[in-house]
C-alpha cells in the first residue's frame, strides 16, 4: 500500500457531502486520507507520495450497493418480463437449483467486476453460497457484508434445517474474523419464507455476537397482506414482535408500510435498504424514502440482483431514487442532492460497520474518480448535480478501496476481466441449456 496525492478538477467532500473543493487535492498515507483541500494548501505535506494527476475529473466519496445477491448476475437478462411468482418458479429458482459453489465464485467476481467499474467500493449482501462470495470479494479487494441466507431447499444445502445449521456454524466461526474489508451477518430470507422457530433463533445468534440481520420485508402489497392473513399482522409488526428490533436490522424494500411500523423502525435499530429500479421493474411499487428520512429512519440505497435490476450500478439507482421521491411527494425539492448522495455512499459504509465521513481526514481512503471528458458533463455549473443526474458508471475511471487503488485509468488491478466474462457465459449457457430455454 503506497501513499498517494490525487489532484483533482472537484471534489465532493465533507460527511454530508456538502462541501465542493475546486482545484483540489487528497493526500492519503496507508488505508486512510489524511488530508483534503485546496492543491496549494495539500502539496506542503508532499513528501514521498505517488503523484496522481486526475486534473479533468471528479472525486466523490466512494459509492456503496447496499443491497444485492452478487452472484445473481449469471441469471442477468434470463426473465425480463414475467410477473413475480412465474419469475422464481419458472426462472430464477430453477436456474439457481443448478449452480455449484464454484458457479457462484465466479458469478460473484463477474459482480465484483461491474461494482469496481460502477465506482462502488462495497456491498450488502444476501445469497447462499457466502464462502464463494467472500473469495471473490478477497481477491477483488474491495468491501463487503456478506449475510449468508437462510431459505429453504438452497442449491448449497438443501432443506432448511441443513441450511441453518450451515449458517450458523459458518456465522459463529466468521464472526471471530477481523477483517477491515469483509463483514459477516446473517440473511434470513423474509418473515414469509422462514418459520418462526427459525426466526426466533436468528434472533439468538445475532444478539450473541452483535451481527447485522439482514432480511427482505414489505416488498410487495400481497406479502403485507398474507401476513396479515397468517400472522394477524404485518411483517414489521410481526418481526418486531419476536424481537428483532432489538438487534441490527437491515431491511431490504420497505415498499408497503403504515405509520405504525414507521413507528417501529423509528425507535429501533433498523435501516432501510431501498432498491427502486427493482421495486418499479417488479413492479412492487414506490417507497416512501422521504417519509422515512422526515422522521429519522436511517435509509440507504441498493440496486437488488441482476435477476431484477438487471445491473449494480449506483448512480442510476441514485438518480432513480432522487425522481421517484420528487414524484411521490409531487415537490421537486424534497431530496437535496447531497443528501441523494450521502444514502449512496456514507450512510452505505455505516451499513457495513464502516464509520467514514467520506472524503474527509481521518476517514477510511474509498473514492470514486469520474472523467469530466463527456459531452454530458458540462457545463460544470453544479458539478454535484452534474454527479447526480446527468453521469453514468461509464464515467468511472478510477476506485480506491482502503487506500488502494483496485481500478486505474479503467484498468482492473485486482482481476482478470476477460477470463471471468469467458467462464461466466459459460456457465450461464450450460445451466440456460438444460432448463431448456
Ligand atoms: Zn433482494
Amino acid at each position: 500500500m503506497s501513499d498517494t496525492f490525487i489532484k483533482c478538477k472537484y471534489i465532493i467532500s465533507g460527511s454530508k457531502c456538502d462541501k465542493l473543493i475546486r482545484e483540489g487535492a487528497i493526500l492519503i498515507e496507508g488505508d486512510k486520507i489524511i488530508a483534503v483541500g485546496r492543491e496549494k494548501e495539500i502539496k506542503k505535506f508532499l513528501s514521498g507520495h505517488d503523484k496522481i494527476d486526475r486534473l479533468n475529473h471528479i472525486a466523490i466519496p466512494a459509492l456503496v450497493n447496499s443491497h444485492t445477491h452478487l452472484p445473481e448476475t449469471l441469471l442477468r437478462g434470463i426473465c425480463d418480463n414475467q410477473k413475480l411468482m412465474v419469475w422464481l418458479n419458472k426462472y430464477i429458482w430453477p436456474f439457481e437449483m443448478q449452480m455449484s459453489s464454484e458457479d457462484a465464485y465466479y458469478g460473484a467476481l463477474l459482480g465484483c467486476l461491474e461494482l469496481i467499474e460502477s465506482g462502488i467500493s462495497g456491498f450488502v449482501d444476501q445469497y447462499f453460497y457466502a464462502e464463494s462470495i467472500e473469495k471473490a470479494v478477497k481477491e477483488s479487494k474491495i468491501r463487503a457484508l456478506i449475510c449468508p441466507s437462510v431459505f429453504d431447499n438452497t442449491p448449497e444445502s438443501g432443506s432448511l434445517e441443513k441450511t441453518w445449521k450451515h449458517v450458523s456454524n459458518l456465522v459463529e466461526r466468521k464472526s471471530k474474523q477481523n477483517d477491515s474489508l469483509v463483514k459477516y451477518g446473517i440473511g434470513p430470507h423474509a418473515p414469509y419464507t422462514v418459520p418462526k422457530d427459525y426466526l426466533l433463533e436468528i434472533k439468538d445468534l445475532a444478539a450473541k455476537y452483535s451481527l447485522p440481520i439482514h432480511i427482505h420485508l414489505n416488498e410487495t402489497k400481497r406479502e403485507v397482506d398474507e401476513a396479515i392473513q397468517n400472522f394477524g399482522k404485518s411483517p414489521i409488526e410481526y418481526i418486531h414482535d419476536l424481537g428483532f428490533t432489538e438487534e441490527k436490522i437491515l431491511g431490504a424494500h420497505c415498499v408497503h408500510t403504515s405509520p405504525k411500523e414507521w413507528q417501529i423502525m423509528k425507535d429501533s435499530n433498523l435501516t432501510v435498504l431501498h432498491n427502486p429500479q427493482s421495486n418499479l421493474k417488479m413492479t412492487s411499487g414506490i417507497a416512501p424514502v422521504y417519509k422515512y428520512l422526515e422522521q429519522g429512519i436511517a435509509v440507504v440505497v441498493g440496486t437488488d440482483g441482476n435477476a431484477s435490476n438487471n445491473d449494480l450500478g449506483m448512480l442510476e439507482e441514485l438518480a432513480t431514487t432522487a425522481m421517484l421521491q420528487k414524484y411521490l411527494a409531487n415537490d421537486p425539492g424534497v431530496l437535496d442532492n447531497e443528501v441523494v448522495l450521502l444514502l449512496g455512499s456514507i450512510q452505505g459504509m455505516k451499513t457495513m460497520g464502516v464509520e467514514s465521513k467520506g472524503i474527509s481526514d481521518n476517514s477510511p481512503a474509498d473514492v470514486t474518480l469520474l472523467s469530466l471528458q463527456r459531452s454530458h458533463s458540462w457545463p460544470q455549473n453544479e458539478p454535484l448535480s452534474n454527479v447526480i443526474f446527468s453521469s453514468s458508471s461509464s464515467d468511472v475511471t478510477d476506485l480506491l478501496v482502503n487506500g488502494e487503488f483496485v481500478y486505474e485509468n479503467r484498468e482492473h488491478l485486482t482481476l482478470d476481466k476477460w477470463k471471468i466474462i469467458e467462464k461466466c457465459s459459460k456457465i450461464s449457457e450450460r445451466i440456460l441449456t438444460s432448463m431448456g430455454k
